[in-house]
């Protein structure tokens, strides 16, 4: 008797047990996804126009400022074009006026500014093995901006209160903003939507949504390391997981993907 009693008492921890365990992995799940939709509420107090105005400043008293930074390259900046504008041509309601710049860093990078402004690196220009897998960048980065990722980072990292006395002139502010864009990381919500919509648009510019995962695993062959300061390289434990979803998303039954018209291989020697 006695030991039936202990049996049922063992049963009943583990259930209780069980019951904890899902509850605590249950409430981590709805914690992060609620996180973001309150911060995500909080860059709805800022108006698109104020969020691009907040790009600029930083483009123009951070970025403009060092020349040596920003390459202007008639040859890179028509290929750029020309990748960028198989994406835009596909963003059909965006609020942005998209601009996209190459930086002098020999770093596998990519970020965006508040508003619609996109930078990628010379380093990555030159990693990137096809067009097509730029072109996945830029879509990821096009979903950071669409979901105004940047400007909820800033606005929880500062509050609005700073944000706003920016805005108003007090640049003396603009390189911790700065800094905050180059260094703190997206969270994986953030990466995964980020994701989702570059995959949505890949498919609608009819370039391969499996450019996202050729350009990871190449990410991983090379080994970099991992970087939480590097936009690209913050998620490299989380890596296979975005190849994964790039492989088994499902286009409509008709889509044929198209090459962008570039010989990659042979422009890229001339970066
Ligand atoms: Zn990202």
């Amino acid at each position: 008797m006695n030991k039936k009693i202990f049996i049922e008492l063992v049963k009943s921890l583990f259930l209780f047990g069980g019951i904890l365990v899902l509850f605590y992995f249950g409430i981590q799940f709805l914690s992060e996804d609620k996180k973001v939709r309150w911060f995500a509420s909080d860059s709805e107090f800022i108006s698109y126009e104020k969020e691009i105005q907040l790009g600029d400043l930083i483009a123009e008293y951070i970025i403009e400022k060092d020349k040596k930074k920003r390459i202007q390259n008639q040859l890179i900046d028509s290929v750029v074009w020309v990748v960028s504008s198989h994406l835009q041509k596909e963003l059909n309601l965006t609020e942005y006026d998209y601009k996209i710049q190459v930086i002098d860093s020999p770093e596998v990078n990519a970020f965006t500014l508040p508003g619609g402004r996109i930078y990628v690196n010379k380093g990555l220009l030159k990693f990137c093995d096809s067009a097509e897998q730029l072109a996945a960048v830029l879509a990821h980065e096009m979903g950071h901006v669409e979901k105004r990722h940047t400007i909820s980072k800033l606005v929880k990292e500062f509050g609005l209160k700073i944000v706003f006395s920016v805005l108003g002139g007090d640049v003396l502010l603009l390189n911790e903003l700065w800094e905050t864009v180059l260094s703190s990381k997206f969270d994986r919500y953030q990466e995964k939507e980020a994701d989702q919509f570059a995959l949505n648009l890949l498919e609608k510019a009819h370039i391969s949504p499996t450019a996202i995962a050729s350009f990871f695993r190449k990410l991983n062959r090379h080994n970099l390391d991992y970087n939480e300061k590097i936009e690209l390289l913050m998620t490299h434990p989380h890596n296979n997981s975005r190849i994964k979803r790039s492989l088994e998303y499902q286009t409509q039954k008709d889509f044929k993907p198209k090459r962008i018209n570039i010989d990659w291989k042979n422009i890229k020697n001339k970066f």
